[in-house]
């Protein structure tokens, strides 16, 4: 695969590098990249600090044709990602009348007034696009520079995912070189998504281009009934097809281990 995108993720956030929170959003962001066909190659963690974001925007602004940056986006002082990104393009903060009417409306949802720290998270660096954040306060951010792209998540995990899926996901897929996807499910009974949970984390790991998730119909201890997906990516729908069934039979096998039965196997192409 050559003409590939490629991507780099930039974490803000003190709270990871002294260690007291992991980075999942990095993980997560990785895997759905590379799941849709860009290349990822660096994950930076910088500090809250307006220099030390600005200059990796800047060095990926050389280097990659998307860079997705997550945290800082709240309305605490030590917010400071859409500051830096501003720094490095070179433009100012101002009011976006789009971000404000929505982080406005989710405040009024709450019956809570509009102050200046809550009115900070509709600065956004001139040209961006805000980006509907469903769960939280502050929207996402989407800014295209010469070409590239530059969109900021929040650090909430559930926040960074749901904008990440809902919004950015449509607006970058066009950019990766299309790919062929096949999905298999199976439905698991008797074992608890939690006992589940390990293994399917660990395949995941070692299967960049799926995407494995399981859903749980019944109820986690007293009646556990799993349907589990996974969607494979490849350059061509015979491999992913291969790619999707290889990592079902062997999630089949490993619930059997843990005293699960396992009914209905569907494969076939997906979207
Ligand atoms: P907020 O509006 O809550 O301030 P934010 O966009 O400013 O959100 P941060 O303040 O950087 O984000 O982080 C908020 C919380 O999100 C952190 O305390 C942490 O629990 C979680 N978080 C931040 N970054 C990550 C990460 N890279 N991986 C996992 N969790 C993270
Ligand atoms: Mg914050």
């Amino acid at each position: 695969m050559t003409d590939q995108p490629s991507a780099w993720i930039i974490s803000v956030g003190n709270e990871l590098l002294i260690g007291r929170i992991i980075n999942t959003n990095a993980s997560y962001l990785a895997r759905r990249l590379t799941f849709l066909g860009f290349k990822v190659t660096r994950i930076i963690t910088v500090p809250d600090e307006v220099s030390d974001i600005s200059e990796e925007i800047k060095r990926g602004l050389e280097r990659a044709s998307l860079i997705i940056t997550t945290g800082g986006l709240g309305p605490t002082y030590d917010d400071l990602t859409l500051e830096g990104i501003a720094k490095a393009i070179g433009v100012p903060l101002e009011l976006n009348e789009e971000a404000y009417r929505q982080v406005r409306e989710f405040y009024e949802r709450k019956g809570l007034p509009l102050t200046r720290e809550r009115l900070k998270m509709a600065m956004l660096p001139r040209g961006a696009v805000p980006l509907r954040n469903t769960v939280g306060a502050a929207p996402g951010v989407f800014l295209e520079v010469n070409g590239r792209i530059i969109v900021a998540l929040p650090g909430v995990p559930k926040e960074m995912e749901a904008i990440f899926e809902d919004e950015v996901v449509p607006r970058i897929k066009v950019l990766a070189p299309e790919m062929a996807m096949a999905e298999c499910s199976i439905v698991v009974k008797g074992v608890p998504e939690s006992s589940l949970a390990p293994v399917l984390s660990e395949l995941a790991r070692r299967n960049p281009r799926a995407y494995i998730k399981s859903h749980p119909k019944g109820h986690e201890v007293e009646m556990p009934i799993l349907d589990i997906r996974v969607l494979a990516s490849m350059p061509n729908s015979k491999d992913a097809l291969e790619y999707a069934l290889k990592i079902i039979e062997e999630i089949k096998q490993l619930a059997e281990e843990l005293g699960g039965v396992v009914e209905e196997k569907h494969c076939g192409g997906a979207d």
